[in-house]
């Protein structure tokens, strides 16, 4: 198949505005290219030469194109950057001055499909010393041989702006009617894909073995499952009718998600949108090689990064620390991470994508050996909204985003590249800040590991009830605390302590080691929110809850000037979660 023949129908395709007409154009193209070079054609015509999960990226700067370009067009630097600057498109700049060339030379030969994309290919791959002018050089022979038109649509691909419009989605629509006769189709099509995420073999499968083939597709390790994903409701009794009655609740992690293809001892990893990433988690490559039990398998993971002396989960921003290309090894043991696994969709040669829900996390349970840093995502099963409305906060609480909530009938299958009802997010509509800081009091402490083994790793922390004269727990605090003051931290406290709960405190934790209420510290967080854990304000908002800080982080200021009765009151607290409401009120009105 000729070059010429493809240009001429991205000419077409781009100077139309309907999908349909856009949808048949397509199936005509397709209906014309060799089965044995389709998958190439509908690479090159979503302006790609791989699926993205093979990570290789065309990506050539403007500059190194147009370097290519004068070289090809025998023309003056001046003038090809000149014409580049009025046109704004170096596609469009090299189809007016190769126009020039071409009245003069002759083409040495006609381009088929196959030498664009082997050229291209070929560019894609040099890497290393010289790479630049080796690729330049590829270039200018392409365009060389190329005629005007060729010449735009080449530079736009080689640019990574060919933006014709064409989505994998359109090209499902295409082969469907071209290979399964019609709409009807078009679900086993989207299926291929799903499982497949890359549409260049789908179109060959199509082209080669029909729509039997398109059936046969199996799920594969190496290829990521596009991921099944939520839909969202905003209450635990919406949430609950919506499942018929009982669900499998689970902590929405904020971390990354990952989906980890495991072959003995290969390890992928594939982002969210079907990028690997394997190479910025090493650590997870060894977990997955310790942890999973199963020779073959593709799983689900969030990765959350956590406070390395506290294991507190961490908000997702702290994972861009580990999106580097150097020193991973160092980022890797500054930013720890955790993984809670959620789903299995392939075992030992087995597809699990059919298989319903609870049995799914069933087999992940026997799959996945726990420790320290690996866990099955935390989950109930529940068919009571005040039960799920109290996990909701717990989990918020824990520094998650909500719940994902999961059907539990037998129709809940894994639905890949899906957003349904099957999951349901539950998040909040708002978040908020916590402007002010508090004064809390020390009442317990829990032992540290790792680097804080041997000292304590974080602090319960109360608030004062001057009604009753008690302390009620609001937090437990983590971060903030310099080495000197891990160091100073027993020593100070020691005298306080207590072999038991002090009779003036109240909360749902339990502490290592208990203190008599007589340390201040400031304290600030992320922001109050309601808690079935902690006390402060029990019942005074919200029956069988408290408020808790979350986030909650050491401003580095003892307050010895301050006696426990002095530190911020229950009232205050109250106050302070109102006025944040109030305040996301009016912002949701403004
Ligand atoms: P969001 O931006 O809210 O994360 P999303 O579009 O990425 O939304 P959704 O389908 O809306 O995805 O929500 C599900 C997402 O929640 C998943 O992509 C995953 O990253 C994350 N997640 C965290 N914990 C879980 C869990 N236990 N089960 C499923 N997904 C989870």
């Amino acid at each position: 198949m000729l070059f010429s023949q493809l240009a001429e129908y991205y000419e077409k395709i781009e100077a139309i505005s309907s999908r349909i007409e856009m949808t048949n154009l397509l199936v005509d193209l397709l209906r014309k290219s060799p089965p044995e070079i389709v998958d190439k054609v509908v690479y090159l015509t979503i302006g790609e030469i791989y699926p993205p999960f093979m990570g290789v990226e065309l990506g050539v700067a403007d500059k190194l194109a147009l370097r290519a370009l004068k070289l090809a067009s025998g023309l003056s630097e001046k003038i090809v950057k000149d014409e580049y600057a009025k046109l704004g498109d170096i596609g469009a700049a090299a189809e007016k001055l190769l126009q020039k060339r071409s009245q003069i030379t002759l083409h040495i030969r006609e381009l088929t499909v196959l030498d664009v994309y082997q050229a291209l290919e070929k560019i894609a791959k040099t890497v290393g010393e010289g790479a630049m002018d080796m690729k330049v050089q590829i270039l200018v022979g392409l365009l060389s041989s190329a005629s005007p038109k060729e010449a735009k649509y080449i530079l736009r691909i080689v640019t990574g702006k060919l933006r014709l419009g064409v989505a994998d989605m359109t090209i499902l629509d295409a082969l469907s009617i071209l290979y399964g006769g019609g709409k009807e189709t078009r679900e086993l099509f989207e299926r291929a894909y799903n499982l497949t995420s890359d549409i260049g073999l789908v179109a060959k499968i199509a082209a080669t073995e029909g729509l039997e083939g398109i059936k046969r597709i199996k799920i594969s390790i190496g290829r990521p499952i596009r991921p099944m994903l939520a839909e969202r409701l905003s209450s635990a009794e919406e949430i609950l009718e919506k499942m018929g009655g009982q669900c499998l609740a689970e902590y929405k992690y904020d971390g990354e998600r990952m989906q980890i293809h495991k072959k003995g001892e290969e390890v992928i990893i594939f982002s969210r949108r079907q990028e690997n990433i394997t190479s910025q988690y090493p650590d997870v490559v060894e977990i997955i090689r310790r942890n999973v039990k199963a020779e073959e398998a593709i799983l689900e993971c969030e990765a959350v990064a956590i406070d390395p002396d506290t294991g507190d989960m961490l908000p997702f921003q702290e994972l861009m620390h580990r999106k580097r290309k150097h020193d991973i090894e160092k980022a890797v043991k500054e930013y720890p991470i955790n993984l809670y696994f959620f789903d299995i969709l392939y075992l030992n040669g087995r597809d699990l994508t059919q298989t319903p829900l609870h049995e799914r996390r069933k087999i992940l349970e026997g799959v996945i050996e726990r420790d320290e840093r690996v866990n099955l995502s935390k989950a109930i099963f529940t068919d009571n909204p005040v039960e799920l409305e109290k996990f909701f906060h717990e989990a918020i609480e824990a520094g998650c985003e909500g719940l994902v909530v999961k059907n539990i009938s037998r129709e809940a299958v894994y639905r890949a590249g899906a957003r349904g009802w099957l999951w349901i997010k539950y998040k909040r509509d708002y978040k908020s800040e916590m402007i002010d800081t508090v004064d809390l009091v020390v009442v317990g402490a829990f032992h540290g590991r790792g680097r804080r083994s041997g000292k304590y790793g974080a602090l319960l922390m109360a608030a004062y009830d001057p009604e009753k004269d008690i302390f009620q727990s609001v937090c437990k605090v983590g971060s903030g605390f310099t080495d000197e003051d891990l160091e100073k931290l027993p020593t100070i406290l020691e005298q306080y302590k207590i072999p038991h709960k002090h009779p003036r405190v109240e909360t749902g934790m339990e502490a290592d080691v208990w203190f008599e209420p007589r340390i201040v510290l400031e304290i600030i967080g992320a922001e109050i929110t309601l808690s079935p854990i902690h006390r402060a304000a029990w019942g005074k908002i919200k029956e069988d809850s408290g408020l808790a800080i979350r986030f909650p982080r050491f401003t580095g200021r003892y307050r010895f000037d301050k006696s426990p009765e002095d530190a911020t009151t229950i009232s205050e607290l109250i106050q302070m979660y109102r006025s944040q409401l109030k305040k996301i009120t009016e912002t949701a009105t403004t």
